[in-house]
């Protein structure tokens, strides 16, 4: 079976911006089980965990304090394909709605927690090299059609 990538927090780590997980217990057991790798792209990219939340605005990432932190974001994006690369993974399930891992929509940049059509930056570049992408959510109703 072919080795996917995951969202860290997805797996159980403490990962979020505000210290917290997103556990998904499906996905934290093929990571236990060998089946998947897991990355933090806003880790990878040297932000700390907590850390103030940030979203995509045009081309660039803010913070919620007005700090650029687009080349942090693309670092991390760049570091977690290389994961992907080394394991030789094809498909990643990753966090929904994240500025980093969301796929198909993803926070606006106003920090009102309202939507627009878009991906994280991880997601983008995965897309851009060939690497397929699913949201947990797609992932859990791939489970749910399974007999
Ligand atoms: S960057 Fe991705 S893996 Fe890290 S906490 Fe955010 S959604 Fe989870």
């Amino acid at each position: 079976m072919e080795t996917i990538l995951v969202s860290k927090c997805l797996a159980g780590s403490y990962c979020r911006y505000d210290g917290g997980t997103n556990l998904v217990p499906e996905i934290q057991r093929l990571v236990e089980q060998g089946f998947a790798v897991t990355a933090c792209p806003e880790e990878l990219g040297g932000l700390p965990t907590p850390r103030v939340p940030s979203e995509r605005h045009n081309s660039r990432v803010v913070s919620r304090e007005g700090h650029d932190v687009t080349l942090e974001f693309e670092s991390g994006a760049e570091a977690a394909l290389r994961i992907a690369r080394e394991n030789g993974c094809r498909t990643a399930v990753l966090k929904s709605r994240s500025p980093s891992c969301g796929k198909g929509c993803i926070y606006d940049g106003s920090f009102t927690g309202k939507l627009v059509a878009g991906n994280g930056v991880t997601t983008d570049l995965f897309l851009k090299n060939g690497i397929r992408v699913i949201t947990e959510e797609e992932f859990l109703s791939t489970l749910q059609m399974v007999p």
